[in-house]
């Protein structure tokens, strides 16, 4: 279904203030003098012209981070100081949600009320969860097997490279840098090119927080070039990447490559969801299609493969297609649409590539499959059934609102076919049987299991994956710990009976 009503009648359009790099607190022109352009994917209207950063602006943003690094105060001040700047900036967030939510839906054409009731709050979420964490960090005393006074300091790694995707960039920038800011590192920030607005937009307030110059430097640019400069750095302490496990694993080379910096690296998913016979099937299939079409299915723990009990199928599937078809496609600024365009012009012909060729391959078509409108990158919420396991629309993460929808007949079968995939992302599992509950998320290889319900999250709560979904954790202390080092002091005691 199709929404009616134009953006200006929701929300007031914003005038795009801010486009340049930010390096030593200030917005800059990259030294090439280069821009790109940023779209909206309503109607692939050009918003803003943006700074396009490469290797020679990564380098004067990387050698101001090291000198606040290095002499700054950022890592030095107590963590209560730290902590009281972040709430700080969490308060400037908070004031201006309607303008960030907006630049966030301009550029990626996400639901704005999602952004502000939900993804925004959240985002805020991290920056006062960390603060509250940045006055407790320490490390232990040693109780040694030898004359030896010993104990641990927790130090923060250093200069962070953190690189992100679109599909969640408020969220993603504050996940990435609350926990290091926490920590007391400095950092530089590739924002993905398709949305750069919000990024910059943070930089601005980092600053009328109070964080040091050149503690936090955004950099707007492509990932060949900006982000490649980036994972290559010979002075950037770690890399935090989430994005595509192709990109994925160019960054983990080019770390080894250069300077053997850690890297976490949050990727794709294939995640399944399993419905039990015993299910509530009213609240089995909306969780099934807020599963695979929430934020247009750009979502990397998509509930894109959907196993459904054999009792319970014929039912299940006339409902879900029922509720697909009252889903609403449509301006993303419009409180009653459920899910707005696909990011850009590319998503979109490569989500409904993989429509064709599931077509191509023999899968049925139970609903959906069209885009929407002549203007804009809109689709249907899509499912696809009678697939088979090495189709491609089983295998690849689409990163659209299609689901593939398959049969099963017990839970051992329902376990092996959920684990055939190199990703481990997420899965989940719909039921009241306890023991089932509990024996399938034991079984599935993946980073989240949600029992009943499905993309839910909160600040500490690790997330990442296992398989080709990932290497370690964002949120949580997990999180805090990865921009952490941890160094141990040692002397020894002389004549003591201890
Ligand atoms: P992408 O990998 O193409 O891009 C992500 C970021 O990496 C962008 O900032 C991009 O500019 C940069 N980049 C691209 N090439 C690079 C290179 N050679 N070197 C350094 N940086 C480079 O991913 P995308 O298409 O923007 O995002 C979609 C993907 O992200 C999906 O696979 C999705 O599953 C994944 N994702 C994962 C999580 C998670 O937490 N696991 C969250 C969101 C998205």
């Amino acid at each position: 279904m199709r929404s009616h009503g134009t953006s200006e009648s929701f929300v007031k359009m914003p005038t795009i203030k801010f486009t340049k790099l930010f390096i030593n607190g200030e917005f800059v022109d990259s030294v090439s003098g280069k821009t790109f352009e940023t779209r909206d994917p309503r109607n692939g209207e050009v918003i803003a012209n943006i700074a396009e950063g490469d290797k020679e602006d990564v380098d004067l943003a990387v050698r101001v981070a090291r000198a606040a690094f290095d002499h700054g105060p950022w890592p030095r001040m107590s963590g209560f100081e730290r902590a009281r700047i972040m709430m700080k900036f969490a308060d400037l967030v908070e004031q201006n949600i309607e303008e960030v939510a907006t630049l966030d839906t301009l550029d990626a054409g996400k639901l704005f009320s999602s952004l502000k009731d939900y993804e925004l709050p959240d985002a805020i979420k991290s920056l006062r969860y960390y603060a509250g964490a940045a006055d407790k960090i320490h490390g232990d005393v040693l109780k040694m097997s030898r004359p030896l006074q010993a104990y641990t300091l927790l130090e923060p790694i250093g200069v962070v490279g953190h690189i992100i995707p679109w599909n969640f960039p408020s969220s993603s920038f504050f996940v990435k840098t609350s926990p290091a800011l926490a920590a007391g590192c400095t950092m530089v920030v590739k924002p993905a090119e398709q949305t750069p607005l919000s990024a910059l937009y943070y930089a601005h307030l980092a600053k009328l927080a109070g964080i040091p110059d050149g503690v936090l430097n955004v950099i707007t640019g492509f990932g060949p070039t900006a982000g490649a400069a980036i994972s290559s750095h010979m002075d950037i302490d770690m890399v935090s990447f989430t994005g595509s496990t192709e990109v994925g694993r160019e960054i983990m080379k080019a770390a080894a490559t250069s300077n053997l910096k850690p890297v976490v690296l949050e990727l794709g998913g294939k995640s399944p969801l399993l419905i039990f016979d015993d299910a509530d099937i009213d609240m089995a299939s909306d969780l099934a299609l807020f599963g695979f079409s929430f934020n247009k299915g750009e979502v990397c723990t998509a509930g894109s493969r959907l196993y459904v009990q054999e009792g319970i199928y014929d039912e299940f599937v006339k409902k879900l297609v029922e509720k697909a078809k009252g889903w609403i496609v449509g301006d993303p600024f419009d409180p009653n649409v459920c899910h707005g365009p696909q990011v850009d012009k590319v998503q979109f012909e490569k989500v409904l590539s993989y429509i064709e060729h599931g077509n191509r391959e023999g899968a049925t078509l139970l609903t959906g499959g069209k885009p929407i409108g002549d203007k804009g990158y809109y689709i249907e919420p899509t499912i696809f059934t009678d697939v088979k396991e090495d189709m491609l629309i089983v295998k690849n993460e689409i990163f659209g609102p299609v689901v593939v929808l398959m049969k099963f007949k017990t839970m051992e079968e329902a376990i092996r076919r959920a684990n055939d995939t190199t990703y481990g992302l997420a899965a989940g599992i719909v039921t009241k049987d306890l023991n089932v509950a509990n024996t399938v998320s034991r079984s599935i290889r993946a980073g989240t299991i949600w029992i009943n319900c499905y993309l839910e999250e909160d600040r500490d709560c690790p997330f990442g994956g296992y398989k080709m979904s990932g290497i370690g954790r964002d949120l949580g202390l997990e999180a805090l710990h990865k921009y952490l080092q941890v160094k141990s002091v040692i002397t020894p005691i002389y004549n003591s009976p201890w």
